[in-house]
């Protein structure tokens, strides 16, 4: 028997009370009972969103309401601009080429950040633009893009912003509306302390001007349809009606501990997590570390060790590198249900795992250091 640590970006631990009410009874998805669930949830993650626009739901990861941002909004020979920092962002631009979308790169190395002033120079070369697809925190390197600069830059354009916000939401500030972002899309089992299987997504008016003229093949993924529901507080499909009630149960204790309190527990544990890294003498990875996951260059020969040893040996599961960074980075999550004292767990089980492998550290100095910035707040 083990005890498990989940400190990996997505699946995050829920919360017991979140758990439990997925243990309940099932709702039918057309009574009144469920779309006064409906109706609360609707109204917490338009605060979580920080928007006055209605966000959907769908039965889907967050990559099927990223897929439902490409189709929705798009037609044939459509242009779009992808500034993309990681795998993430990679992602939408996969999608679009999928569909046949001609897909013009503001993409930067992985590591680094997105650069507004390339993704205004892409825009002002290619008028015809329709749309700007970016990641507010690239999961698969750590940072964190400055949205609010591009969101300034595309609002003075015809194109519309489309935001993977999927990791952000809830645990680093964000904010829809102010930042005049036109269409956000996020997931469940991230910040948002659920079990996988529910996305979501926003549009501002601008977007919906778009989808008005989109012809891209559609169906299940075709957003008109769920706002036609969202009037009767439905899903035009049968929701995932159990993540639906457990969201309920999540968006009240967001609301209970407070939004911007949130964001800066997490903006603590970020603290602490790059404290103790560095206190290992290991090189933090990524241009401009985001508040919801911390990545490590490790040495690439014992990268895929330190992952495996820690889940088997203490239980601790983090997450390694994506595509080219196999292997070269470790990545710490510290979003949702993760506080301090499992950062402390994570990082005191690493410091093993370190020694274990030959690495020269000193026992103790990695916690030691997080608990200073624990200790600070
Ligand atoms: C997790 C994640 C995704 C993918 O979400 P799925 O739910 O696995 O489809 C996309 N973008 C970012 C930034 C993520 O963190």
């Amino acid at each position: 028997m083990i005890k498990h640590y989940l400190l990996t970006p997505g699946p995050t631990p829920i919360p017991p009370e979140v758990a439990l009410k997925e243990a309940l009874p099932i709702l039918h998805h057309r009574t009144s009972e469920f779309a006064s669930v409906y109706k609360d949830v609707a109204e917490g993650l338009r605060c979580v969103f920080q928007t006055k626009n209605e966000v959907y739901m769908l039965a889907a990861s967050g990559t099927g309401a990223m897929e439902m941002a490409v189709v929705s909004l798009l037609s044939p020979g459509d242009e779009i601009v992808v500034a993309s920092c990681g795998n993430f962002g990679d992602r939408w631009a996969k999608i679009a080429e999928g569909y046949g979308i001609k897909v013009i790169s503001a993409s930067v190395e992985w590591g680094k950040v997105v650069k507004p002033l390339e993704i205004e120079k892409a825009l002002r070369a290619n008028p015809n633009v329709k749309a700007v697809y970016t990641t507010f925190t690239e999961t698969s390197t750590g940072v964190a893009n400055d949205i609010k600069t591009i969101g300034e830059i595309v609002a003075k354009t015809n194109a519309v912003l489309i935001v993977d916000a999927i990791s952000g939401l809830v645990g680093q500030e964000f904010k829809t509306d102010e930042w005049k972002v036109d269409v956000v899309v996020s997931g469940s089992q991230k910040g948002f302390m659920l079990a996988p299987g529910l996305a979501f997504i926003t549009l501002s008016d601008k977007a919906w001007k778009l989808t008005e003229s989109s012809r891209l093949p559609k169906f299940y993924f075709d957003i008109r349809k769920y706002k036609k529901s969202y009037a009767t507080n439905e899903t035009p499909f049968t929701p995932p009606v159990t993540l639906i009630v457990a969201l309920q149960e999540s968006l009240k204790l967001i609301k209970e501990r407070g939004l911007e309190n949130m964001w800066n527990d997490n903006k603590l544990l970020a603290k602490a997590a790059r404290s103790g890294i560095k206190a290992l003498g290991l090189e933090l990875f990524g241009e401009a570390p985001c508040e919801v996951v911390t990545s490590a260059s490790v040495p690439v020969e014992i990268g895929g060790k330190i992952v495996k040893i820690l889940r088997e040996k203490y239980g601790v599961s983090i997450a390694g590198g994506q595509g080219d960074l196999k292997g070269k980075i470790i990545r710490f999550a510290h979003m949702g249900y993760i506080g301090k004292a499992d950062l402390l767990v994570g990082l005191a089980c690493l410091e093993m795992v370190l020694s274990e492998l030959g690495v020269k550290i000193e026992k103790g100095k990695a916690v030691a250091a997080a608990e200073e910035e624990l200790l600070k707040a």
